[in-house]
């Protein structure tokens, strides 16, 4: 079946007269109907770029350089603009770490939504205000009518995601991009927005783009994970069985940083050193100087390989049998 999200050898860099940075490179990924997909990394390893390059949302001198974004089969990124403006917020929709990406500090919640509602469907003031309310009601909002009236700053932080969240999904998108959505909230407010967004897109066939520097957050509710490192993919497949056997070894690193409910007063172990910048980055596989099983040969950029059906590392040295050289 055509995935509802494929990307296909991504490359998008940053090009002045100096320079030239590689941001992403040979970034491919796909997403089904239905599926979640845990985009997962440390801070700066090209998360939120993956997220833009998507929506064509990258801003000079920033560009996709290379490869095809397809949605349900066809490459959005030759679409004329006029196109493209069309399937944002109706076809994929963006979730950001700071609601107020979305929200307009000055209007009213349900003058943001009619707004959001009017730029893609012809509606009359009463179907407009149904919607509306509906919309708040879906993502937990206490009181919906009440709050159409309010300023974004009379809300909490939870709630502000949440309008932010029902904007979102208002035109039933094929596709949401989540980026670190929960990541600025309490404990307990993020996992019942994580929870509310898994059962809203079970429901509806969406698929889900969820971003996460937190492994923790993302073994919870996703169904494949993709793990980054410096602006590439190192590895990808089922959530259970990375978590399990992960093959590359900063997975393995990031699994053995995550704390585990349960295994108190347990030493965590970090990796050593850090992620190199993108203007400083070795020749071959990046985490090389961090890696305790690197060789010379790591001097060489490994591909992203099949490990068998269904999992993909790009490492020499895997640390799983079945492991492809
Ligand atoms: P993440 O979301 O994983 O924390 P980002 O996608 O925001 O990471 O950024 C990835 C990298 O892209 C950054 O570390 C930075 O080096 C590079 N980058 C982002 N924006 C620019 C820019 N305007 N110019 C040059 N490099 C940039
Ligand atoms: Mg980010």
């Amino acid at each position: 079946m055509t995935p509802v999200l494929e990307l296909q050898g991504l490359q998008t860099s940053f090009v002045t007269p100096k320079s030239t940075i590689h941001a992403l490179s040979d970034l491919s990924l796909r997403v089904g109907r239905g599926e979640i997909l845990g985009l997962v990394g440390e801070s700066g390893s090209g998360k939120s770029l993956t997220g833009f390059s998507i929506n064509r949302l990258i801003s000079p001198p920033g560009r996709v350089t290379h490869g095809e974004v397809r949605l349900h089969g066809q490459n959005i990124l030759t679409l004329p603009e006029k196109e493209m403006r069309r399937l944002r917020g109706r076809k994929i929709a963006m979730i950001f770490q700071d609601p107020m990406m979305t929200l307009n500090p000055v209007l009213r919640i349900g003058n943001q939504i009619r707004d959001a509602l009017l730029a893609h469907e012809t509606l009359n003031a009463p179907e407009v205000r149904a919607r509306a309310i509906a919309a708040l009601d879906e993502v937990g909002i206490p009181a919906p009518e009440e709050r159409l009236t309010a300023y974004p700053h009379q809300l909490s932080g939870g709630m502000r995601q949440r309008v932010a969240i029902a904007i979102a999904l208002l035109h039933e998108p094929d596709l949401i991009i989540a980026d670190e959505p929960t990541t600025a909230l309490d404990v307990t407010i993020q996992g019942q927005i994580l929870a509310l967004v898994q059962r809203l897109c079970r429901e509806r066939g969406t698929a889900l783009v969820w971003i996460s520097h937190d492994l923790a957050v993302v073994a919870g509710l996703a169904d494949r994970i993709a793990v980054m490192y410096a602006g590439r993919i190192v590895e990808e497949g089922p959530v259970d069985d990375i978590l399990d056997t992960p093959a590359h070894p900063y997975t393995r690193g990031l699994i053995a940083s995550v704390p585990v409910p349960g295994r108190r007063g347990g030493r965590l172990q970090q990796i050593p050193g850090r992620m190199p910048a993108l203007t400083d980055l070795p020749p071959g596989c990046a985490f090389a100087p961090r890696c305790a099983v690197a060789t010379p040969a790591c001097a060489e950029m490994p591909a992203l390989g099949a490990l068998r059906p269904n999992r993909a590392v790009r490492c020499h040295h895997p640390l799983i049998e079945g492991a492809a050289p």
